[in-house]
């Protein structure tokens, strides 16, 4: 039986011409192998923002390295505030000053204190400090309210950050700003990440431009080839930009070999409806081990997923194939609530990294016409006021060619696939595309 037989077969109530966005979601969870870049490289930081960990970071040592302080003040003996019935002033001689970079070596003792900077080592047996804004100091002698602080205020414990031999990230994480932060704290001056997934992707339709072509009644723009781009770069996927194919079997054929050949997964766009003129469809089955669905959804329709060998060696492997509706915003909200969760795993991530981001609720400004029985995702602008739920109102013409609702629109409006319409006032989940789009 072929993977995409066998994966149909053991979804409950799986049906091609009626899959809800759930069934598609399970069915790519089985196609979708975790992982199956096994590749990896060490790269310099710099170069590793939005890349996967390929194995665990365990933390060599304590971040901070020393208990220290959090503020430029004076350190002491917090024991002298227990000793002290509050309201009163505590007074102690000033032993010398601790900078940053530099453990005091003098001694101490316990009514004394020592000037110290943000940072800096505490001196052993010291354990509180006192800001210097409460602070007078007169001559060697530094004095402030007993009641401004508590023992233990001011310092910051060893490894409070990170501990030594605990992990401090784990395999299947992507890189954020933080992260590269926080290999740079312990020292580490490059990271093991998996390779970059490879996605190449290209358009169908033979009404469509491509950019430089002389326009003609009829013919749109390929949009679909910059939106795709940008969805994959952001994702930091390295892209095989195949362009425009022509409706033709043979350039079909070979763009789709081609693209199996060169990258671990293939989007294209447009040609994949039922009752399509074009060649597409009938190329995709002819060369891959492929499914066809009407996926009860809006806008999004008509899609198509499976598996293009790379070649014809057994155990070349195959190329994940997602081929997306042609509409362009169909093509963005299918990317984003199958084919990003995909490639995700496909990048090595985690489940937690792969999941998609939490959804924000918010109150819909006005009313939303929705039939139950299909999953829609209507563009929408959430805006935030102090105190209140955000509010989200529907952003433009929700026609699914309508790409200019996506520039509107901050998020997704997800109305899930029992919900009915939705009167002003509802609470509604949102998925915000915001820096994801
Ligand atoms: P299809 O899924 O091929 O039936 O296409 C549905 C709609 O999307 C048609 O109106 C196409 O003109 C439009 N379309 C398909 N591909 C693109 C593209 N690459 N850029 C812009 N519009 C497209
Ligand atoms: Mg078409």
């Amino acid at each position: 039986m072929s993977r995409v037989a066998e994966i149909s077969a053991a979804l409950a109530g799986y049906d091609p011409k009626a899959l809800s966005v759930d069934g598609v979601q399970a069915f790519l969870a089985s196609l979708v192998e975790p992982a199956i870049l096994r590749e990896r490289e060490r790269v310099p930081l710099f170069e590793a923002l939005g890349r996967v960990l390929a194995e665990d970071v365990i933390s060599p040592f304590n971040v901070p390295p020393h208990d220290n302080s959090a503020m430029d003040g004076f350190a002491f003996d917090g024991a002298v505030l227990d000793a002290l019935p509050a309201p009163g002033e505590i007074s102690l001689r000033v032993a010398g000053t601790a900078l940053a970079g530099a453990a005091w070596r003098g001694a101490l003792s316990k009514g004394e204190a020592l000037k110290i900077m943000t940072g800096a080592v505490m001196p052993a047996g010291f354990d509180t400090v006192v800001p210097q804004e409460f602070c007078r100091i007169d001559g060697d002698t530094v004095r402030f309210p007993a009641d401004a602080l508590r023992r233990g205020d001011n310092r910051r414990f060893a490894g409070e950050d990170l501990m030594q031999g605990r992990p401090a990230l784990l395999q299947g994480e992507r890189l954020t700003p933080a992260g590269l932060g926080l290999l740079a704290s312990l020292g580490q001056a490059e990271a093991c990440v998996v390779r970059r997934l490879r996605v190449a992707y290209f358009s169908t339709g033979d009404e469509i431009l491509s950019l430089g072509e002389a326009p003609r009644e009829g013919a749109v723009y390929d949009s679909n080839r910059y939106t795709v781009f940008g969805l994959l770069t952001r994702l930091g996927c390295e892209v095989v930009d195949l362009g425009m194919v022509r409706d033709d079997p043979a350039a079909l054929a070979a763009a789709l070999s081609d693209a199996a050949l060169r990258a671990d997964a293939i989007i294209t766009s447009g040609g994949v409806s039922v009752g399509e003129a074009d060649h597409t469809r009938a190329v995709m089955r002819q060369l891959g081990d492929m499914a066809f669905w009407r996926v009860a959804m809006r806008p999004g329709r008509p899609m198509a997923v499976g598996l293009v060998p790379k070649g014809d060696g057994a155990g070349a492997g195959a190329a994940v194939l997602f081929g997306l509706p042609g509409n362009p915003v169909a093509v963005m909200v299918t990317f984003l609530a199958f084919v990003r969760p995909a490639l995700l795993r496909l990048m090595g991530c985690n489940a937690s990294n792969a999941a998609p981001p939490p959804m924000l609720r918010a109150r819909s400004v006005a009313s939303i016409r929705k039939k139950p029985g299909r999953t829609e995702y209507q563009r929408g602008r959430v805006t935030c006021t102090p105190g209140a739920l955000p509010e989200v109102r529907i952003a433009g013409n929700q026609g699914s060619g309508v790409l200019s609702s996506m520039v509107e629109g901050n998020g997704l409006v997800v109305l899930h696939h029992a919900q009915g319409s939705v009167a002003p006032g509802d609470e509604v989940d949102v998925m915000m595309f915001d820096g994801v789009v």
